[in-house]
């Protein structure tokens, strides 16, 4: 039977709808066979990536040198600027595996994202210094202690380290863009705010900045300690991205470090790049090609566009918008609400990919209150499709990245039975918070690789920006002890 609305809807207009969704199915859907070749062209890139500087994807040394044991132990800072908040933790590591995390977030303002970058690196050590004073201080937030806390920064950016503590930021993503930190050592920026707030009014210095890190290698790191199955960190939220252990002899670009070739070190992979320059590989669309050329960054970061919580919102709004001016959607509806550039958060989607009821009440709803628009059954079915098919690419083409991963360390090689698990911790809103976007990685993995790609379990991680951070806080005091450099 069909409801009062559906009947209302003018033939026409839903014939277009229907239309339009075969041409979108077509444009957004990723065959296991275009996988594979997406696949392919990613492992060509990250190798690439391993040979020298300053390639299109960087895959970038961390200075993070093998796993954790598991026994890294003590108090630790860790600052996360990352993509929407920026957050303050205090990390107690108990040397078993096991951890305990205070927290304070703060919020960022669209303006911090791009006034100058020193103001930005100011505020985070301002919010530091709030924080120190809360924890540690007396009453009068006089804080004294014995020896510095040590500090990681988590500053999820692609930075060019030649050490830990130290990371010239390449260029920013995720929608930043405050002038004076491209081209800058970013450690050195936070410290020069650390100087302006934490150590302003005390003698004792209370914190030291120890290492600069990226929220997939803390994500790595964080998840490895509790779980040695753990072969790559990779983040799905605002941005996305991947880190994982190379073995030193594959990274020719550090040869000159003289490392022992036996010795490991974490790549932070920035990923989101992949095929930026020639556009050779990714199915994009037009209006892919419309949120990249609209961006504060064209020409960049063309993989991550595809699929990171930043942009789904995006694709999707910018599609509503084409068939609004076709007059196919809301005909006869004020639309200028919805016709705003990002006001369509990815949050929706997932809302609407979450009602699974006939009538889809939920999506009334939305938008009615958001954008105060009147929508059909019809309408809010094709919305539903066209969650479906923007989430369920961005789930797909971050398969093949993981893939590409995996198949380029060989870890599928190995044929022992039953498969020994291969752990890729995930973290981020689009991971935690998406339905159906982990089971729809993984099905992508055994569209790639068959049925042994099961063995490739995603899971949620531990927080790599916090606890991540302070482990390798830990490790990278370790070897100074132990006499590395
Ligand atoms: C950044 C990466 C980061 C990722 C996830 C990307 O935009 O370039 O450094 O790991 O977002 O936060
Ligand atoms: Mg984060």
């Amino acid at each position: 039977t069909r409801t009062q609305d559906e009947t209302n809807l003018p033939s026409a207009a839903k014939k277009d709808m229907a239309d339009y969704l075969v041409k979108l199915e077509k444009q957004f859907t990723l065959t296991p066979q275009r996988m594979r070749m997406i696949v392919d062209s990613f492992i060509e890139t990250l190798e690439r990536g391993l040979t020298a500087k300053g390639q299109e994807v960087p895959m970038l040394p961390t200075y993070v040198f093998g796993w954790p044991t598991g026994k890294e132990k003590g108090s630790y800072l860790a600052v996360d600027l990352g993509g929407t908040n920026l957050r303050v933790c205090h990390v107690e590591l108990e040397g078993d595996g096991k951890f305990e995390v205070t927290q304070t977030k703060y919020r960022l303002t669209e303006e911090q994202k791009h006034a100058d970058a020193q103001g930005l690196f100011d505020f985070c050590a301002e919010c530091l210094d709030n924080f120190v004073k809360d924890h540690f201080g007396d009453e009068d937030g006089k804080v004294e202690l014995d020896e510095p806390i040590p500090v990681g920064f988590t500053f999820s950016y692609p930075c060019e380290q030649d050490r830990i503590d130290h990371g010239v930021l390449i260029r920013w993503t995720k929608g930043f863009g405050a002038p004076g930190a491209e081209g800058k050592d970013c450690a050195e920026l936070f410290k020069q705010g650390l100087e302006k707030y934490v150590h302003r009014d005390s003698q004792k210095v209370p914190v030291k900045l120890v290492a600069l890190i990226n929220d997939t290698t803390g994500t790595l790191i964080a998840s490895s300690y509790v779980d040695p199955a753990t072969r790559a960190g990779i983040i799905f939220g605002t941005g996305c991205n991947a880190a994982y252990m190379e073995k030193v002899a594959n990274i020719p670009k550090i040869k000159d470090l003289g490392l022992p070739e036996d010795a490991e070190m974490a790549i932070n992979c920035e990923w989101g790049a992949f095929d930026s320059t020639t556009h050779e590989t990714l199915p994009r669309t037009s209006y892919d090609v419309h949120i990249d050329e609209t961006s504060n960054k064209p020409g960049e970061q063309a993989f991550e566009k595809m699929i990171a919580g930043l942009y789904l919102g995006e694709i999707f709004r910018l599609i509503m918008c084409e068939m609004i001016d076709e007059g196919i959607l809301f005909l006869g509806q004020e639309t200028y609400k919805v016709e705003k550039p990002f006001v369509f958060d990815t949050a929706f989607l997932s809302l609407i990919e979450s009602d699974t009821t006939d009538e889809l009440l939920t999506v009334t709803g939305l938008f009615a209150h958001f954008f105060a628009l009147d929508t059909t059954v019809a309408e809010r079915q094709f919305m539903r499709r066209l969650a479906v098919l923007i989430g369920t690419r961005a789930a797909r083409l971050s398969a093949c990245g993981i893939a590409a991963i995996v198949s380029k360390q060989g870890l599928l090689d190995d044929s022992t039975e039953p498969a020994k698990t291969i752990g890729i911790a995930t973290d981020g809103s689009l991971y935690n918070k998406y339905p159906k976007f982990p089971q729809r990685l993984e099905e992508g993995l055994v569209d790639i690789f068959g049925e042994k790609g099961r063995a490739i379990k995603t899971y949620h991680a531990e927080d790599g920006s916090g606890v991540g951070a302070a482990v390798i806080a830990a490790m990278t005091k370790a070897r100074k002890d132990a006499g590395f450099a």
